[in-house]
């Protein structure tokens, strides 16, 4: 893990320490305990990703055919036909639209967003939409919502089910979205038959559904058209990276979309495996993917980290997490009365620990909003995991701790849950 360290600039200074490189700009590093959110910055690098990243920083590449290798690591990895780097799984969302609606059709690819004249519903279940979705919207699809939210509403007892999209398919129909959950209905499997029994793509989010590892190659499985992961969340890959994964055809079209095509038609040699470029009747101009691009060292740093994750490694990491979060719970446990109730939840083998601390209304007088509050604007500042403030328990992620971030961490805590005095 990388180790940085903790204290505050002001407490660096005193000790004559190595200042943290933000602070040239005035900024505090934080002690992040709600995991590889992307709003803190994502998961950190392994030194290994690190290392890749800089090496691929001092030399020069032809971004089409590294991404013409990156394919062979991602099929290699996910078991799909071809994949490429995204900037992000919700870029892998918008370049995946964009090759469904646009395919190897260069005046569409060329009139995206404007999508009027050609099919672009996608079907969508009312409980698979969320905001990242956006982006399908932004590569000028519409959506055309199929089921209900009666179990949110309290008003009914059933999911969204597979008939439902059926009966929406029209022809201005392009393909569907699927958000991946392990309890999303209808099962994965189930709607991409009814799909592609009228030869409509399936494209998945399955943006934070890693760990498991074996939902890599199980969700391609079920013959989704395309699949998109994070690759700065489990993976640990830089944040600003995305996998796109799935049908051969439906991946080139994409990567036309993404990448720079500022070349002449007669010296441009795409990457074979992923392009054949006599199925194209000229070069596209820049697509709507085009400012979506990924650097040679985000390539280069999330295949690195694709193989790492993979491979099991990670999970090497799990016994020091669980160590840090059952101190976290000692400590928390010792204060005398104690402010909390804490319920570790263990790693299943590949998860992540956590740690659940539940406010004791009776002793601490202050809302679980407070706390968090006060924790953010504490210094140095900490963000806990907020999912469960509603019900008065702040949830502890440990995967950037390391023992003096620990240490840090439950100085904080003591000082706001009254173990001080
Ligand atoms: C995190 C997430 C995304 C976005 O992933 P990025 O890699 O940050 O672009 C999209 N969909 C879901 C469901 C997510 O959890």
């Amino acid at each position: 893990m990388v180790s940085r360290s903790p204290l505050t600039s002001a407490d660096k200074r005193k000790h004559g320490e190595a200042m943290s490189i933000f602070e040239q700009w005035g900024v505090e590093p934080i002690i992040n305990v709600s995991g590889s959110v992307t709003r803190l910055g994502g998961a950190p690098m392994p030194k290994a990703v690190l290392d890749a990243f800089c090496a691929a920083a001092g030399e020069s590449v032809p971004l089409d055919v590294l991404q013409g290798a990156a394919s062979r690591v991602i099929a290699e990895a996910t078991g799909a036909e071809a994949g490429i780097v995204t900037c992000g799984a919700a870029a892998g969302l918008m370049l995946g639209t964009a090759a469904i609606l646009a395919g190897f059709n260069l005046g569409r690819m060329e009139a995206l967003p404007h999508t009027e004249d050609f099919p672009h519903e996608f079907v969508a279940a009312r409980e698979h939409r969320n905001g990242y979705d956006h982006a399908l919207r932004a590569a000028g699809a519409r959506f055309v919502e199929v089921g209900f939210q009666e179990i949110v509403a309290g008003a009914g007892v059933r999911r969204v089910e597979a008939w439902e999209y059926e009966a929406a398919f029209g022809p201005m129909t392009a393909g569907v979205m699927y958000v991946y959950d392990a309890h999303a209905a209808p099962p994965l499997a189930e709607l991409v038959k009814v799909a592609h029994a009228h030869r409509l793509p399936v494209l998945v989010d399955a943006a934070g559904e890693l760990p498991p590892r074996s939902n890599l190659k199980d969700i391609l499985a079920t013959g989704a058209d395309l699949v998109v992961f994070s690759g700065g969340k489990a993976i640990r890959g830089p944040q600003s990276t995305g996998i796109l994964c799935g049908r051969r055809v439906l991946i080139a079209s994409a990567l036309l979309q993404m990448l720079d095509m500022d070349d002449h038609f007669d010296l441009w040699e795409p990457p074979e495996n992923l392009i054949d470029r006599k199925t194209l009747v000229g070069i596209p101009r820049h697509g709507i993917g085009r400012p979506l691009k990924v650097a040679k060292e985000q390539i280069a740093a999330l295949l690195t980290a694709l193989r790492l994750f993979a491979s099991g490694e990670y999970d090497r990491d799990l016994t020091e997490m669980s160590r840090h979060c059952n101190d976290i719970a000692k400590a928390l446990q010792s204060i005398q009365p104690c402010p909390v109730a804490v319920r570790e939840i263990p790693s299943d083998g590949q998860s992540y620990p956590l740690l659940e601390v539940t406010l004791n209304s009776s002793v601490v007088k202050r809302s679980a909003f407070d706390i968090c509050r006060a924790l953010r604007r504490g210094k140095p500042s900490v963000q806990v995991g907020h999912l469960k403030l509603a019900q008065g328990t702040f949830v502890i992620n440990p995967l950037h701790l390391n023992g003096e971030r620990t240490a840090v961490l439950i100085r904080r805590l003591r000082e706001e849950l009254g173990g001080t005095q």
